[in-house]
């Protein structure tokens, strides 16, 4: 947290041009948003296909042929994309070999 110069006063995030103002006397510091940004980057959205250790144990199985290596069991989960428009995508993952496909319901 930053200080106004001038007048002690917290300077708080100047959302038209993403410096920082001083709310008191009008004070602006253009803002080494470098924080900012990495934010943005940590929360963009992304389609999570494969998380391999964090989600098998709440997956549930089921009997599907594998086309890679033959085995007839894979965890499955649902997807929405972000398109409110597309179905959801239901994502299949073999037991055996981890081989992941996807079926459009
Ligand atoms: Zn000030
Ligand atoms: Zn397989």
């Amino acid at each position: 947290m930053k200080f106004c110069p001038k007048c002690d006063v917290h300077l708080r995030r100047n959302t038209s041009d993403s410096g920082i103002i001083c709310p008191k006397c009008g004070y602006t510091e253009k803002s080494s948003s470098k924080t900012a940004e990495i934010k943005k980057d940590e929360a963009k959205p992304e389609i999570k296909v494969l998380d391999e250790n964090d989600q098998k144990e709440s997956l549930s199985t089921i009997k599907i042929d594998c086309e890679k290596c033959g085995n007839d069991e894979a965890v499955w989960w649902m997807l929405q994309t972000r398109s409110a428009d597309e179905p959801t995508t239901q994502f299949y993952r073999c037991t055996k070999c981890n081989n992941t496909w996807r079926n459009y319901a």
